[in-house]
């Protein structure tokens, strides 16, 4: 079976903007491309999780939304980095549905479907949301990017200041 890393897409990735769905401003974080060959370096696979409520919310098509997520995978493949699967979850917070984080289907489906160990694989995201799909899913660790360590939620994850410092936290024991 494979570990992985899965990954938050806007603000972990590629810089937030609010629902983005232009293939034209897709920007990659600082040291995106090392931090992610550094993890495929360390024998992880590399999955994209993300939470996509524009589409339920009318803002832009799943067409859009796929077509945007190709571009990204293609911006990517080209500094050489590999994405394994980009799960997406078109719904509303009001859907309720099992996919959306801070739940854990996302991250479950593709364990199913692509064979991954979800106890040896770690989530990486900027939003408390992230971290807490990645502890319901069972994920080994859970890295939340941020400055400092929210107050709001004391659950057992770790914090680093960026993409390219999360991606220095994560060791492998195989
Ligand atoms: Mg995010
Ligand atoms: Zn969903």
């Amino acid at each position: 079976m494979k570990k992985a890393v899965f990954l938050d897409r806007d603000g972990t990735l590629i810089i937030d903007l609010p629902y983005n769905a232009d293939p034209e401003k897709i920007y990659p974080v600082e040291k995106a491309f090392d931090a992610l060959k550094h993890l495929q370096k360390l024998g992880f696979t590399l999955v994209v999780v993300t939470n996509q409520s524009g589409v339920a919310r009318g803002f832009y098509s799943s067409e859009s939304m796929d077509k945007f997520n190709r571009q990204m995978a293609k911006i990517f493949l080209q500094e050489n980095v590999s994405f394994a699967g980009l799960y997406s979850c078109i719904h509303s917070p009001d859907d309720s549905c099992g996919c959306r984080k801070p739940a854990p289907g996302m991250i479950l489906q593709a364990a199913k479907e692509l064979d991954i160990c979800v106890s040896e694989s770690w989530m990486i995201g900027d939003k408390i949301s992230d971290v807490q799909a990645g502890i319901a899913a069972g994920c080994k660790d859970s890295i939340l990017i941020s400055k400092e360590r929210p107050e709001t939620y004391s659950g057992n994850f770790l914090t680093a200041p960026s993409l390219w410092q999360a991606s220095q936290m994560l060791y492998s024991d195989v």
